[in-house]
Parts: C-alpha cells; sequence; structure tokens
C-alpha cells in the first residue's frame, strides 16, 4: 500500500473490564471502502468514534496521512460523519442542513448556494431543498444527511450503520447508489455495519470484529471463501462444522477423516495441515443428488423454501445435520422430509480451520 489516508496503530479503548478496542490496528488505503463488520458491542461505533475524534484512545496511535491526529479535536480532523438515525435539524430545512457545514467554515454565501445545490442532485433530493426534515421519508432524510456530510468535501467520511433503520428494499437500493456515489467521488469510506450481507455487497474490504479484536480483514471474496477462522466463516454466511482429523497429505491436499467417513480437503494458508481439525463447508457448495449418486448418503429432515434457493437440512448417520443451500430452479429431486438422498462436494469446498 503507498501512504496509506489513515493509520490506527494499537489502538485501546477500555469501560471497565470491556475491551471495547484491544490492540487494533489496520491501514486504510486513500479512497477505499471499507467496512468495519462485527455483532453488536465488538468495537466498530467506538473504533469510528476514536477515527472521528469523539473518543480518546487509552493507547495507541491514529494518523492522517502520516501526521499524528491521536489527540486532535473532531473539527479539526475535517471528516464527513453520516450516523443511525437521522440527526438532521429538525428545525432548519434541507436546504440549510446541508449548508451548514460551508456556514460553520464561513464558506461565500455565493459558493454555499452552488455547493448545496450540487450535493442535493448527488443524492437527488434537489426537488426537495425547501422541505423540513419532518416532511420527508426515512430514506430522503439519509440522503440528504449523507449530501450535508459531503457538502465541505471531505477527505473521509465516516458512516454508522446509516440504513439500519430502513427497510430491506430501500436499504438494498441505497447501497447501490452508496457504493455508486462512492466510486464517483473517490472519497474514503469508512461503513459500520452488523450485516454481513450488505458488507459483501458495497466493500472493497471488511475488517471484522469480535471483542474489540481484529478477527480478519481482506476483500469480501477472500474473507468468503478463505475464513481465517470458525467466527468469521459463521459470521459471514453461514457454515457447517465438521470436526476432522487430518491422516494424510499430498501436497496442498489433505485426507480428512471424520466419525469413519473420509473426504478431501483443501489446506489453507495459515490453516491446519495435521491433527485435529476443523473443517468448515459452506451450505451452497454441497450437492444434494439421489442415493448412490454422491458420496455420502443421508437423509432430508427438514426443508425451507426461500423463492430463488432452497435450504435443506440433511442428516447423516454419524456426521449429524448438514444444511445444504439449492437453487429450487434445478430439478431431478423434490426434497421432502424422509427422502434418502446423498450429498457431495467439489474437493476444494472444505476449509481447513483450526480445531476449537
Ligand atoms: P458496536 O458498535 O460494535 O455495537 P461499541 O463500539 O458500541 O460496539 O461497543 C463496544 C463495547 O464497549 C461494548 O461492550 C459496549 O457496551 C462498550 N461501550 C461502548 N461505549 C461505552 C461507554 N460509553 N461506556 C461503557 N461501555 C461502553
Ligand atoms: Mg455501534
Amino acid at each position: 500500500m503507498t501512504t496509506p489516508i489513515l493509520s490506527v496503530q494499537n489502538a485501546v479503548k477500555r469501560y471497565g473490564d470491556v475491551h471495547a478496542l484491544d490492540h487494533v490496528s489496520q491501514d486504510i488505503a486513500d479512497g477505499e471502502f471499507l467496512t468495519l463488520l462485527g455483532p453488536s458491542g465488538s468495537g466498530k461505533t467506538t473504533l469510528l468514534s476514536a477515527i472521528a475524534g469523539f473518543i480518546t484512545l487509552d493507547e495507541g496511535r491514529i494518523a492522517l496521512r502520516d501526521r499524528d491526529i491521536t489527540r486532535q479535536p473532531p473539527e479539526h480532523r475535517d471528516f464527513g460523519m453520516v450516523f443511525q438515525g437521522y440527526a438532521l435539524f429538525p428545525t432548519m430545512t434541507v436546504r440549510d442542513n446541508v449548508a451548514f457545514p460551508l456556514k460553520v467554515r464561513k464558506r461565500p454565501a455565493a459558493e454555499i448556494r452552488a455547493r448545496v445545490e450540487e450535493c442535493l442532485d448527488l443524492v437527488q433530493m434537489g426537488k426537495y431543498a425547501d422541505r423540513m426534515p419532518s416532511q420527508l421519508s426515512g430514506g430522503q432524510q439519509q440522503r440528504v444527511a449523507l449530501a450535508r456530510a459531503l457538502s465541505f468535501n471531505p477527505q473521509v467520511l465516516l458512516l454508522d450503520e446509516p440504513l439500519s433503520a430502513l427497510d430491506k428494499k430501500l436499504r438494498a437500493d441505497l447501497q447501490w447508489e452508496l457504493k455508486a456515489l462512492h466510486d464517483r467521488l473517490g472519497v474514503t469510506f469508512i461503513y459500520v455495519t452488523h450485516d454481513q450481507e450488505e458488507a459483501l455487497s458495497m466493500s472493497d474490504r471488511i475488517v471484522i470484529l469480535k471483542d474489540g479484536r481484529i478477527q480478519q480483514d481482506g476483500k469480501p471474496g477472500e474473507l468468503y471463501n478463505r475464513p481465517a477462522n470458525a467466527f468469521v466463516a459463521d459470521f459471514l454466511g453461514k457454515s457447517n462444522f465438521i470436526d476432522v482429523t487430518v491422516t494424510s497429505t499430498e501436497g496442498d491436499l489433505l485426507h480428512c477423516e471424520a466419525k469413519g467417513t473420509s473426504f478431501p480437503a483443501i489446506a489453507t494458508e495459515n490453516g491446519p495441515r495435521s491433527g485435529q481439525a476443523r473443517v468448515a463447508l459452506r451450505p451452497e457448495r454441497l450437492r444434494l443428488a439421489a442415493p448412490g449418486e454422491e458420496f455420502l448418503p443421508a437423509r432430508v429432515r427438514q426443508v425451507s423454501y426461500l423463492g430463488e434457493r432452497c435450504q435443506v437440512i440433511v442428516t447423516h448417520d454419524t456426521l449429524g445435520d448438514l444444511l445444504v443451500s439449492c437453487p429450487t430452479w434445478k430439478s431431478g429431486l423434490t426434497p421432502a422430509p424422509d427422502l434418502p438422498v446423498s450429498i457431495g462436494w467439489d474437493r476444494d469446498a472444505c476449509v481447513l480451520l483450526s480445531p476449537e
């Protein structure tokens, strides 16, 4: 990476016994769309607040392009911010809301007028400039909040669950728009969410947090296909887990054994290569077929129809329950409870993780 726009080094923040941030380090590239993803309480807001300057770290350092800003107050950092809920000023019109950061910065009136118009157009809210926030829908209010955050051309935009109060369909639309806006403006986005699909669909890179610690960071596809541990494998999408013993190795192909069943798995970069291990297997990598067609005999236990996909829980005599996710358009087999089936997977479908 060339000089990162932001660098967080060994950030520690404690609240009593709680380690909200436990030695977090992360470099953020200029223009990147970085998402902080984790369950509630994992430290996402704390990390974003430390970057914004709202809280002071107990230990560690934050640099903006090589300049130490650890002790700098938020107003000097000049980052744009959009937070959960709608933090618009309720007694100001849309126009005045967007103009506010520019007035604070004492920009000339003509510039403010032009810039407000430009930013409202950017989020398709030009028509609503004279309305009050209470006269807008939730999605429209968040658009205005976005226009306000971008009005002063910040180099970094911090977003803390900005879409979480919106319904699913609107959220999906705004995800596309946010991503397009990011690609158009080239501003660095640091985006907080607990929604894994949102993170996967929007981000250049995702940092996964749990208990104030980074579990893994990488491109969406890397994290999804090569999770570093069981937490990541389960939090980012669904996984089946099978405890195995690695019995032999042929290059990157490892032979595994689990309760009398043998199957191959591919070694991962930092995963184990011998002894006890745990295999993570994505439900969509499992194939469901008629008995005898695949290598593992099983029986359907439960079926859940989800529209484009069908989720089937199958039971194997010794391995127990496995979740299979198959496209509903695939014909040939109509899964129903008690139906005998067989299941299989490609040899690169299993990711070998350390045992728990
Ligand atoms: P997230 O945004 O991922 O849900 P937070 O960063 O808000 O998580 O919180 C991380 C942890 O720090 C949680 O256990 C939370 O209860 C605790 N925490 C955050 N802010 C405070 C505070 N002001 N006082 C006490 N504990 C806090
Ligand atoms: Mg939060």
